[in-house]
């Protein structure tokens, strides 16, 4: 497997992103709602709630992020936001390009602050030129591992006609999100022509609340980011490999230890995702489990009063 020679954007120094900090809460801080596919913010009263809900919801005040899951089918397409900034990570398979640009356009989404491909198999990265090229991104993250595929060139084009460089993921740095920040857990080492293993991995903190998502980092890249030292421990957990059985291992389980796991994945795909060891493993562990092939697009936003979920398929009675 060759390496491309890529230009490394430093991220913002620790000093640089507390002076930051102190300017905004000078400024007055956090206003108003964040924008959401579902209208009015669901209320905080429970921890789920229907898209239908209306009233109050939690986000106002600092500290406040959301993240979404936006149902691509057989793939990933993540969608966080604080403050009027956005991260995407992943965005479906070739066919999905459409799906995400609607759904980012409805949430309010004008620039994207940064750009992941977590790594190149095409249900992770096949949406993405259409998305580099429908909006202004500032930061594209991508894994030191290249795919001799169409759909991988077809993202190095749309990178390049927007002039835009790659920034690769060094475990450890941080980037500020709005209130929110994130650190890059993974890869952390050469997994050789093991595309899965390359998948950028990192965990997304505002105030006490966290999210951890790594692609479809299996068992040995998860193990190697539990052995790291790096935080992971978080309210949810993007399960790795849409709930494949060859993820999810206990060491990074136990070292996450989320209250809720989403899994992302097709009705009747033809891997059988999320596998029944998955989520007996989960279940085991008390962890609520939310499915985009059950649920449709789901939204988790972290406020005052911990994470409250949305969503909107008609599944209620799917829920945990
Ligand atoms: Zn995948």
């Amino acid at each position: 497997m060759t390496r491309r020679r890529t230009r490394r954007k430093k991220p913002l120094p620790a000093l640089a992103a507390l002076a930051l900090a102190l300017i905004a809460l000078a400024a007055g801080g956090y206003k108003g709602a964040l924008p959401g596919p579902f209208g009015d913010a669901p209320p905080s009263g429970g921890p789920l709630t229907s898209p239908g809900s209306s009233g109050e919801g939690a986000f106002h005040g600092d500290g406040a992020m959301a993240v979404h899951f936006i149902d691509v089918g057989q793939g990933d397409s993540i969608l966080a936001e604080s403050d009027g900034h956005f991260l995407l990570i992943d965005a479906g398979e070739n066919d999905q390009g459409d799906t995400v640009i609607s759904y980012l356009e409805e949430a309010g989404v004008e620039a994207l602050d940064y750009v992941i491909g977590t790594h190149p198999h095409s249900d992770h990265i096949g949406g993405l030129d259409d998305v580099i090229r429908a909006f202004d991104v500032e930061t594209v993250i991508l894994p030191p591992v290249e795919h001799t595929t169409k759909t991988f060139e077809d993202v190095l084009d749309a990178i390049e006609e927007k002039d835009l460089s790659i920034t690769l993921p060094v475990p450890g740095d941080s980037y500020e999100l709005g209130d929110a920040a994130f650190t890059i857990l993974a890869p952390q080492k050469d997994y050789g022509d093991d595309l899965n293993n390359w998948s950028v991995g990192l965990r997304l903190a505002c105030g006490d609340g966290a999210f951890v998502a790594c692609g479809d980092a299996e068992a040995q890249a998860e193990e190697d980011m539990a052995a790291s030292g790096l935080a992971l421990s978080a309210d949810v957990l993007k399960i790795g490999h849409h709930g494949s059985s060859t993820s999810t291992s206990d060491a990074f389980l136990k070292a996450v230890s989320p209250a809720f796991a989403v899994i992302s994945c097709g009705e009747g795909n033809s891997y059988g995702h999320p596998h029944k060891e998955t989520l007996e493993k989960l279940e085991a562990a008390g962890i609520q489990v939310l499915r985009t092939d059950l649920l449709g697009d789901i939204t988790a936003q972290w406020g005052e009063d911990g994470v409250t979920w949305a969503y909107s398929g008609n599944n209620a009675a799917e829920l945990p």
